[in-house]
């Protein structure tokens, strides 16, 4: 591409980061990088009555945290801000003149039990429901008096009737519709604010926005955006509409059906790597077949390309993130997991400030683990004075003769060692299994039980070591 690629995410803050918001975000972050582009945050808050403090700073912290970073924006700054819209509110009220001044807007003064009423006789007869556009046909002395007047008052686009609009999403294809059917949408409200179709086509043209990409669900406001750009004599820029995020039952995803905000992920023990892989892949494969499932960050700025993105919709299936996580939680370097571990082991009773400890311990359960919260549930044989024995069939394997003998004979191996290490703890049980013939599961089922309660779970050399010595003698001691 010869222009410089230029893209933005424009959230309305809300205060928190939806899962479909940092499909977008992540989406525009990879075009921008693959593209050696820029990647721009507008902070979409026209509508006060949904503002939320602290959630802009909580936006940029989240993504910050995911990778997710910005060339231009409210925190970085850049020469096409304010990147808030609030502050650009000006900017707004002279284009929306110009567009006045052009004929291509005009005011209507519609009382909401006005706009109420021709609703409700629109619905009785079964026709489209849209603003009629009465207002076109007051005259310019009708308009002035109003003005002068405190009705209230908007300002409403001119629909130039009996026109198709078309344009080429880059994901969706060829659309076209006709303009009988756009409304004359309101550009600028009673209050004097835009509204988010004028604002959002004023500031992608000022700041030489070159892809929108963003979700499905706006699709439909690209004919409205479209007849805005030609009537201010602008370029449309090229866009790009994703699909929807959806629950395993098709429906869109929603609170309902569990978590949607990227925090909670975060929060219950989710890998970064693991959530930005996983969301990437929400509507997007660079593959034919979809063999790869593995992307790091600079793999997916390397493949990421709107071609590949999917037309239909793409399921959120928390399963698939549960098996992509405890992947990740496997492979990750063990010094880094013990880092970002050490908030879950928070009440366990292991002392955190022994750190390798904790990466002993880490390393024996991460098989296990879906996420860094089921921790405490995994930790909690390692931390424990004595041992439950889970269920009462087990008790068995506890008192027989032959597992009194194992375990006489291996406290007495460990008992001459100094130090209980994985690898010695290996050898003093092939110590005992020469020594007294027991062996396999015999041997195996009986000390597994006695020192963790149950009768799956950890490598037995690896916990024995974390456990210690003393421990693991104790444990044996109270059965024979
Ligand atoms: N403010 C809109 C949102 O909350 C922006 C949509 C767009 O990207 O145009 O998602």
């Amino acid at each position: 591409m010869s222009q410089e690629v230029r893209v933005r995410f424009a959230p309305s803050p809300t205060g928190f980061v939806h899962i479909g918001s940092l499909r977008t975000a992540l989406f525009n972050y990879l075009f921008a990088r693959h593209h050696g582009g820029k990647n721009i945050l507008r902070i979409e808050d026209t509508d006060q009555t949904r503002k939320v403090e602290g959630a802009v700073e909580n936006l940029i912290s989240s993504l910050g945290r995911l990778g997710i970073t910005f060339d231009e924006g409210p925190e970085t700054g850049g020469n096409h801000g304010p990147y808030y819209q609030s502050e650009r509110l000006n900017i707004y009220r002279e284009y929306c003149e110009q567009l006045l001044a052009s004929g291509h807007a005009y005011y209507a003064f519609e009382t909401q039990d006005e706009l109420d009423e021709m609703r409700r006789l629109q619905q009785l007869e079964g026709k489209q429901t849209m603003y009629d556009r009465r207002g076109r046909d007051l005259s310019d002395d009708e308009v002035n008096e109003k003005l002068a007047s405190d009705a209230p008052r908007v300002i409403r686009l001119k629909v130039p009737l009996g026109e198709e609009v078309r344009f080429n999403d880059l994901v969706k294809g060829n659309i076209k519709i006709d303009t009988d059917i756009v409304d004359d949408q309101i550009l600028l409200k009673s209050d004097g604010f835009p509204t988010y179709h004028l604002a959002n086509v004023v500031d992608d043209h000022l700041m030489n926005i070159t892809h929108i990409i963003r979700g499905e669900e706006w699709i439909t406001s690209v004919p409205k955006h479209i007849l805005i750009y030609k009537a201010l004599g602008w370029d449309v820029p090229l866009m790009a509409h994703v699909p929807l995020i959806l629950n395993p039952d098709k429906s869109k995803l929603s609170k309902r059906q569990g978590d949607v905000a990227v925090e909670d992920y975060l929060q219950k023990g989710y890998l970064k790597e693991a959530l930005v892989n996983f969301i990437a892949l929400l509507g997007w494969n660079p593959g034919e077949g979809e063999e790869k499932e593995f992307f790091s960050m600079e793999e997916l700025t390397k493949e990421f390309t709107l071609d590949k993105v999917q037309t239909s919709g793409a399921v959120f299936n928390i399963d698939k993130l549960n098996w992509m996580n405890n992947a990740y939680i496997k492979n990750y370097d063990i010094d880094k997991l013990a880092d970002i571990s050490m908030p879950f082991f928070k009440g366990t009773g292991i002392d955190m400030n022994d750190k390798d400890r904790v990466k002993k311990i880490l390393s024996a359960i991460r098989v296990y683990l879906n996420k860094l919260n089921e921790i405490p549930e995994h930790v909690e044989l390692f931390a424990a004075t004595e041992v439950t024995i889970k269920e009462e069939t087990l008790l068995e394997h506890l008192t027989s003769e032959t597992s009194k003998k194992a375990f006489a004979s291996l406290s007495e191996k460990i008992e001459a060692l100094d130090f209980l290490t994985a690898d010695n703890y290996k050898l003093a049980i092939s110590e005992v299994q020469s020594e007294t013939g027991i062996k396999g599961k015999a041997l195996f089922k009986p000390v597994r039980i006695a020192l963790t309660g149950s009768e799956n779970g950890p490598e037995l050399p690896a916990i024995a070591e974390i456990l210690g010595k003393d421990k693991v003698i104790e444990f044996l001691k109270r059965w024979h």
